[in-house]
């Protein structure tokens, strides 16, 4: 038997590449507007996503899997009011709010990962789209079902009152008012958006989740990226993880997430390099808005938004942290 001998420098590279870990959130791309935001109001934002990176990166710092910070980082997001989705979701054409998320484990062979799309009474979509993966024979459960399913899995649950918010009410009423259809959530004064994680933990595993109440005054029945394994979030311990936000339906036709994934495997990209492309050439070049986060297999990682800003924050096991809506961090 013959054993290699390391230096310590060799031995601190190994070290730190067992404890590394980190962890990327977005609440939203949009086409806010600075002027509109006071610095106070700024603050409340930029301290709500630092919490949530936070409770992600609780879970991480002692070795946890990054399947449960995605979770926990989506779970604070989806229980604050300030975000669309659980508590402040968006109002559907309908006068409702139906809810979508998604989750991918990029562990193993081959990658699983769980959705769940208009679903109204569940107070974590994510945690369902997790027991979805964790628990079903199939990928992505819709409605009335996928409420019956959480039941059974004894997935907390809310009446509608809880998810309403009044300035959700307002918006939507403003929107049917001047007949204006789809709108991001993002649009004119309010600014509030989808949210998603992804996150690289201590063994070298990718994880994506993503959470929405959709467009406000979408057409009911619709069913957004946000809800789409490959569109608005994928996973692949091979190549990377990321999480989608924007006007969905570009990010469906252009397979955004998992195209990202693509071009860093097959093409070698880099992820900023290939997040960017997609965004720039997929998303804008078709019309489209919106933003992804993304972890590379390697540890790199990359904001990417051809909007004016994106509410997101990043955190690691080295200390490194920020939270930012526009171009600085802070
Ligand atoms: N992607 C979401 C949707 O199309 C919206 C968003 O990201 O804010 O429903």
């Amino acid at each position: 038997l013959t054993l290699k001998k390391f230096s310590l420098t060799e031995l601190d590279a190994m070290t730190d590449a067992v404890r590394s870990w980190r962890i990327l959130i977005h609440g939203g791309a949009g086409t806010l507007a600075r002027t509109s935001f006071s610095a106070e109001r700024e603050r409340t934002y930029l301290d709500a996503l630092a919490a949530a990176v936070e409770a992600g990166g609780r879970v991480l710092s002692p070795g946890g899997d990054a399947v449960s910070a995605v979770e926990e980082a989506v779970r604070y997001l989806e229980d604050c009011p300030l975000f669309n989705a659980g508590r402040g979701a968006v109002v559907r054409a309908d006068g409702r709010i139906a809810m979508d998320a998604s989750i991918m484990d990029g562990a193993g062979p081959v990658p699983r990962a769980g959705a769940v799309a208009g679903v109204c009474s569940i107070r974590n979509p994510v945690s369902l789209a997790r027991a979805v993966m964790a628990g079903s024979r199939t990928s992505l459960l819709h409605g009335r079902d996928a409420e019956d399913f959480a039941r059974d899995a004894g997935l907390g649950e809310e009446p509608p009152e809880y998810f309403l918010t009044e300035q959700r009410r307002r918006q939507f009423e403003a929107a049917s008012a001047a007949g204006k259809e789809s709108i991001l959530d993002h649009d004119g004064e309010t600014k509030f958006g989808t949210v998603g994680a992804v996150a690289l933990d201590m063994a070298g595993n990718l994880a994506a989740a993503t959470s929405t109440g959709g467009l406000t005054n979408s057409p009911a029945g619709r069913i957004s990226d946000s809800a789409q394994i490959g569109a608005g979030t994928f996973a692949d311990n091979a190549t990377c993880a990321v999480s989608c936000t924007g006007e969905g339906d570009y990010f469906v036709r252009a397979t955004a997430a998992s195209r990202i994934a693509c071009r860093v495997g097959a093409n070698g990209a880099n992820i900023a390099e290939a997040a960017d492309e997609v965004i720039e050439k997929y998303i804008g070049g078709a019309g489209g808005h919106g933003g992804c986060i993304a972890i590379a297999a390697t540890g790199d990682w990359h904001f990417a938004f051809n909007t004016p800003g994106m509410y997101r924050a990043h955190l690691d096991a080295n200390g490194g942290h920020g939270a930012a809506i526009f171009g600085e961090w802070s």
